[in-house]
């Protein structure tokens, strides 16, 4: 009778530690990523980094995936809200580290007062121009709201979220006569990968960035996000020989009307061996690096 007595109580202490032990172990699971990394977004493992290029048809929206957090660059067009809250939320991103709004065009900063109300955004990366439409003014107002750090994209100004670093490279002047061309230009560097986010800046900014970087090699990248959609503005012949880019993603919509990407740009792309990747072809296109050479989902 002693024995099963005291195996009772043992029993219960037992039991009454494993579920200390799984709440403590459900608490660490919880709460320690957002100690160390001050994010509770399910961030991605072991080392590995993702570029994902979200199809929001006829527009921009990417989205850098590390360990410590994400970068959205870009926010497609006011009809694709819904699918680029649908793409977030289906990875668990409940934060961002850095939202980069290239310049204020509905086609990339369309759903960015849906991304500042909707998620924990940290800071805002903006080129200096403006608009007059209610788009601009929406994401104004949801900046304001959200009450983030604001930087202004100046050349040559980093940020790093983990070990991922981004590189401000454009725009280079302080007045265009185009918009696009205010398009803040990000290289994103983890380990031996570089990706290189050009938003729609066009042949203008390309020639500045040649001017400035092409002796430095700063150029030079793995992946380029062709600029302006594929459209015959950008891709300039020179810009492409400093990028040397194994890989060109182009963020288009099916049956656009603007007729991108240009067939020429197309040519100008095969002639030099590129591996095209077209969300109007695809969807949502995924790289994935642990540092070295990046590979397609
Ligand atoms: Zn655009």
């Amino acid at each position: 009778m002693a024995k099963p007595r005291r195996k009772q109580p043992k029993t219960l202490v037992g039991v009454m530690l494993t579920l200390l032990i799984t709440a403590l172990a459900a608490l660490g699971v919880i709460f320690v990523p957002d100690m160390l990394g001050n994010h509770t977004s399910a961030p991605v493992s072991g080392g590995e980094v993702q570029f994902h290029f979200i199809d929001v048809g006829q527009g921009d929206a990417a989205l850098i995936r590390t360990e410590k957090g994400d970068i959205l660059i870009d926010a497609g067009t006011n009809s694709s809200e819904d699918e680029l809250k649908a793409y977030l939320d289906s990875l668990g991103v409940t934060d961002i580290e850095y939202a980069v709004f290239t310049h204020p065009h509905e086609d990339h900063i369309g759903g960015a007062d849906m991304v500042l109300n909707t998620y924990n955004v940290k800071c805002v990366v903006l080129p200096d121009a403006t608009a007059t439409s209610k788009t601009f003014e929406r994401m104004m107002d949801a900046i304001e709201a959200e009450k983030c750090d604001v930087m202004e994209a100046v050349p040559d100004k980093t940020f790093k979220v983990g070990e991922l670093t981004c590189t401000i490279l454009a725009p280079i002047s302080t007045s265009y006569t185009e918009t696009n061309n205010y398009s803040v230009v990000i290289r994103a560097d983890y380990g031996d990968t570089s990706v290189l986010f050009t938003g729609d800046a066009e042949v203008d900014s390309e020639a500045e960035m040649l001017n400035r970087y092409q002796f430095k090699g700063t150029l030079d990248c793995d992946i380029l996000k062709a600029g302006h959609h594929g459209s015959d503005t950008s891709s300039s012949q020179a810009f492409l020989d400093a990028v040397t880019p194994v890989h060109a993603v182009i963020s288009v919509g099916e049956g656009n009307t603007y007729d991108h990407p240009k067939q020429e740009i197309l040519a100008r792309y095969e002639a030099m061996k590129l591996e095209i990747h077209r969300t109007d072809k695809e969807g949502s296109i995924v790289f994935t690096s642990t540092g070295g050479e990046p590979s397609k989902q």
